[in-house]
């Protein structure tokens, strides 16, 4: 049993004082202020304790390398996979490894990988399970689904018909995966002329796009969609996609919404991973100047788009460790802080199909928990002050020194 000064508690994230959170094989079992404080295993004080926090759009195979250059003719997987031998899949999967249990180190206890190579992912995601290697919770869609020669080739699946698109999911269910990822535009990480004008273009028609849905959700897999242009999102939006990347509505010169599209969007309740991360508000964004991001950004918030926690980790710097600035974007554009709070627990795991798994810190939900120095709701830097973190019932900690009251703590209280 955990117990702290406030823990901020439910679907609608109500802070609790002075709570106990009991938990037995890894599940909370009750939270609230009534306990046995003798029962008291882990006290947390002055920590404010929120649910595990999701990404839910990340690259674990990438080393988020400062060196890699994205407008280059080499895009990221090729770097990651030049030399093609066998060490490279040892490097990759260490790299994998390294990068989720650096996730539970700031307080991400799920993570939603959207591209990878080869069936790395979903392996890193079975040795978990089976508790051989102590990590979070992984959703992985492995391979991505794009064209000949399209965003993601080099480690994607290339589809250039219906036929071919179908047997690219079935290969993926084969794989192991839980998700899909399609590449619905060219990105900005790799210009390539088999993509055209590369983010400007969509890489699917809507009759392709239908067929990738209905064939993932035939077996029961969401689809995740990388969208940047306006065509590229209104194709994946009608074709049903279950969640929309980046949604950046990029134009030359720079990004314009289409608010009626926006608004349907916001109507269906489809999320958008807006993929915030520590460029938004330092050296900005590749679609528009900052100034106009932000905006964009604010305006899908204020038509009523769940906008949802992801930092497209594995882009150059953008390692685990830049979780909290993705949230800091978030506060920059006026989301009420509880808001931001639910864009990376309670919203992102409804947007990854984990409402009853986690996301929330009530009873039959697994225990996943983040113990912060401050707290969120008054002050959004404490995301980066993570101090003890709960994930599945283990309990993991840094800088805080985790006590067990002793006879005299509990005579005081
Ligand atoms: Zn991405």
């Amino acid at each position: 049993m955990l117990r702290a000064d406030t823990v901020i508690a439910g679907d609608d994230l109500v802070p609790l004082e002075n709570c106990f959170v009991v938990v037995e094989d890894g599940v909370i079992v009750s939270v609230g202020p009534d306990c046995d404080e003798l029962a008291v295993d882990v006290e947390l004080g002055e920590l404010t304790v929120v649910p595990g926090f999701i990404d839910t759009h990340v690259h674990l195979s990438s080393d988020a390398s400062p060196h890699l250059d994205l407008n280059s003719s080499l895009d990221l997987a090729t770097l990651l996979l030049r030399r093609d031998s066998s060490d490279d899949l040892t490097t990759l999967l260490l790299q994998i490894v390294s990068n989720v249990q650096r996730f539970l180190r700031v307080g991400v206890t799920t993570v939603r990988d959207l591209g990878g190579p080869f069936t790395l992912g979903s392996e890193v995601r079975d040795a978990i399970n089976r508790g051989e290697i102590f990590g979070p919770r992984l959703l992985v869609a492995n391979r991505p689904i794009t064209v000949t020669g399209g965003h993601g080739h080099r480690i994607g699946i290339e589809c250039d018909d219906t036929v071919a698109l179908r047997r690219a999911v079935r290969q993926l269910v084969k794989d192991g995966s839980d998700w899909v990822k399609v590449m619905a535009s060219g990105g900005f990480a790799n210009f390539r002329r088999s993509e055209g004008k590369a983010p400007y273009f969509p890489l699917f028609t809507l009759n392709e796009m239908r067929t990738i849905v209905d064939e993932a959700h035939r077996y029961d897999l969401p689809v995740a969609a990388h969208c940047q242009n306006r065509e590229a999102i209104a194709v994946a939006f009608e074709a049903g996609v279950d969640t929309i990347e980046h949604c950046t509505f990029a134009a030359s010169p720079h990004a314009v919404l289409d608010e009626d599209l926006v608004r349907a969007i916001a109507e269906r309740g489809t999320p958008v991973v807006p993929t915030v991360n520590n460029y938004w508000l330092t050296i900005g964004v590749p679609w528009a100047p900052r100034d106009i991001a932000l905006a964009n950004l604010r305006r899908l918030h204020e038509l009523g788009v769940r906008l949802v926690a992801g930092t497209d980790m594995g882009l150059p710097t953008t390692t685990p460790e830049m979780y909290a600035e993705g949230l800091k974007v978030f506060d920059a554009i006026g989301m009420d802080p509880r808001q931001t709070l639910a864009s990376a627990t309670t919203l992102a795991a409804d947007a990854i199909g984990l409402a009853e798994v986690t996301g929330s810190i009530r009873p039959g939900l697994a225990a996943d928990l983040v113990a912060l120095a401050g707290n969120p709701l008054t002050d959004v830097d404490a995301y980066s002050r993570p101090r003890v973190v709960v994930a599945r019932g283990q309990v993991l900690s840094f800088g805080a020194s985790v006590r067990t009251p002793t006879g005299s703590d509990r005579a005081r209280r």
